[in-house]
């Protein structure tokens, strides 16, 4: 079956023409002798965007999560995230298996906790008890709905981690829906943290890439863990280039993604005894909880693959459903109406 409607993740986007003659057009050079001037200077407007003094071009959001565990942290630590947190359940155990720190999860349904939560977790400095470090949020959750970390909770958080002794990480993976969404720049949440990155791979459009931004001291250790895991690139600005096109043209337009998320969870919603998530304050994920229902998230998926839409199974009852710049709005209307009729037949 030819998938015509794709919502499995703001991943499957693939560079349009003008981004391409973008990349196309890109000065490049070795980008490890610091020779390649979009690279470069994709770094200086991340730096600006996310409000902090440096910023590093890597292949990945995971690669940026991890270089910046290994730079904040020495083995024995411990960060402290949402139990749904992607650093934490999706990267491999990466933190243990490469900086050596463990991670101490808060229970949160929505991926968002507040200081009040986390202080509980921060432990005394004493010999034999794990040093806390980090501090991680995600912005927005991923498998809490989408949800935006309001300004307000991460400055509790920045201030009760830097009266601690620890770091604020932020894994950006979708900051620029966050933005989008709350109507504020991306640095208003950007610089409360010591570390942070946005994907360019995700809603902004790009084949790849990720760019980490913190302090200079920050951005020199990256730097050398970036050479030691391999994560130098040569002719980077062909991506590089991706990126500034993406900063240019693809952030105001994830408000049309919210909207079409919003839209199908509306439609949804008339399916009763199906759980939609969140209620409110749409970003561009909708999950939808089966648990109500006499019908398994693989059978659905695959009834609904069918019909040429393609959604992701997340759990035995529960499916994700992402927007995003390759499907227009009559797309998703589309998909929501057939997701409604297959669920309606499906319960029958
Ligand atoms: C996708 C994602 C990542 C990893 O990013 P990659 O660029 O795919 O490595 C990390 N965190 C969150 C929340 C994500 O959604």
């Amino acid at each position: 079956m030819t998938v015509e409607i794709d919502l499995i993740s703001d991943t499957s986007t693939r560079p349009g023409a003008e981004m391409l003659a973008a990349m196309c057009a890109a000065e490049t050079g070795d980008e490890q002798r610091y020779e390649d001037p979009t690279t470069l200077a994709l770094e200086i407007r991340a730096a600006e965007l996310l409000g902090q003094e440096k910023a590093l071009f890597l292949p990945s959001g995971t690669m940026c999560n991890q270089i910046s565990f290994l730079v904040h942290c020495r083995p024995g630590d411990e960060i402290i995230c949402a139990d749904s947190a992607h650093v934490f359940g999706s990267e491999g155990a990466g933190a243990a298996a490469l900086a050596g720190a463990q991670f101490r999860p808060i229970s949160s349904s929505t991926g968002i906790f507040t200081a009040d939560d986390a202080l509980p977790l921060i432990r005394e400095p004493r010999h034999r008890s794990p040093r806390s470090r980090v501090i991680e949020v995600e912005q927005t959750t991923n498998r809490g709905g989408g949800r935006v970390w309001p300004v307000a909770a991460l400055q509790d958080l920045a201030t009760l981690a830097h009266e601690r002794d620890m770091a604020l990480h932020m894994d950006g993976a979708r900051l620029f829906n966050a933005s989008v969404s709350a109507g504020l720049p991306a640095r208003a949440f950007a610089s409360l943290c010591d570390s942070v990155w946005v994907d360019l791979s995700k809603g902004l459009g790009c084949p790849f890439g990720a760019v980490l931004a913190g302090s200079e001291d920050f951005i020199a250790e990256a730097l050398i863990w970036k050479h030691r895991l391999g994560g130098a690139m040569r002719q980077s600005g062909f991506m590089a280039a991706a990126g500034l096109f993406a900063f240019d043209h693809n952030i105001e337009r994830l408000a049309d993604d919210h909207r079409n998320a919003e839209h199908f969870a509306t439609v949804l919603r008339d399916v009763s005894g199906l759980k939609v998530t969140p209620e409110s304050g749409f970003t561009n994920i909708v999950f939808l909880d089966l648990s109500e229902l006499d019908v398994t998230a693989p059978t659905f998926a695959a009834a609904l693959l069918e019909s040429g839409v393609r959604v992701n199974v997340e759990g035995p009852k529960r499916i994700r459903v992402v927007t995003h710049l390759d499907v227009s709005t009559a797309q998703v209307a589309r998909a929501a109406d057939l997701a409604r009729e297959t669920l309606l037949r499906l319960i029958r």
